[in-house]
């Protein structure tokens, strides 16, 4: 179960940015809807651990971000925590299956190829596994990301505005593989997005103001 309580963050020289308070179940897949400006990558950078609130907490399972080292909460997040960033964060001088032998390596898990050949077969781009990222079309790098997020079976999936970039085509289509992959590994899904084109895919949405 991800939580989190009483949640603001102040950026240096701004007004506190206040977040309703929020739990989501495993398996749960939640959209976070609101407009540019609104606080959305904020609240995921609190929810996957890469901000500290300036008020608040959050918890997954019986793990308390606020009560743990940087370097522990690194780890963390490594072994529990797939993210899918808005702009691509692949390495570009390593091949799509070498982004992804290096994401299981620092999530500490033991390096297998059958299993990521496995899972870009599942997102159809196995076929590009040897090819830089930048190489790939904007709907293919973020199956790339995707396939970076989910490889480690994470319990929480975190996905900022993973479609707007993309033509209707590719945004129903990584919104799809998105579901799946989280579903398959019973992993929590929260998508950010003021993509109105995904709001019909998830019946719990938050809203913020
Ligand atoms: P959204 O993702 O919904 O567009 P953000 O979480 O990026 O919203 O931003 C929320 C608010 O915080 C905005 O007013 C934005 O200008 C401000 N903000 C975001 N990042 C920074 C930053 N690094 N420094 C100062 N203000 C920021
Ligand atoms: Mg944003």
């Amino acid at each position: 179960m991800l939580k989190s309580i009483n949640l603001s963050f102040q950026y240096s020289g701004s007004t506190p940015i206040r977040f309703p308070d929020f739990t989501a179940e495993q398996g749960d897949q939640w959209l976070i809807l609101g407009p540019s400006g609104s606080g959305k990558t904020t609240l995921l950078h609190l929810l996957g651990g890469l901000l500290s609130p300036t008020e608040g907490n959050v918890t997954l399972g019986d793990f308390n971000y606020a009560t743990i080292s940087a370097a522990r909460l690194d780890k963390f997040r490594g072994e529990n925590i797939g993210i899918v960033f808005q702009k691509a964060h692949a390495v570009q001088s390593l091949s799509v299956m070498e982004n992804l032998l290096l994401t299981q390596q620092l999530g500490g898990k033991s390096l297998d190829k059958k299993k990521i050949m496995d899972l870009l077969e599942r997102l159809q781009i196995a076929h590009k596994a040897n090819q830089k990222p930048n190489r790939l079309s904007a709907g293919e790098q973020q199956r790339v990301a995707i396939a970076r997020a989910v490889v480690n079976q994470p319990r929480l999936i975190l996905a900022d505005e993973p479609t707007s970039a993309l033509d209707d085509k590719n945004s129903t289509e990584v919104q799809n593989l998105l579901k799946e992959s989280a579903e398959a590994v019973k992993a929590i899904l929260l998508v950010v997005t003021h993509d109105n084109r995904l709001t019909s895919a998830f019946h719990k949405q938050l809203l913020l103001k």
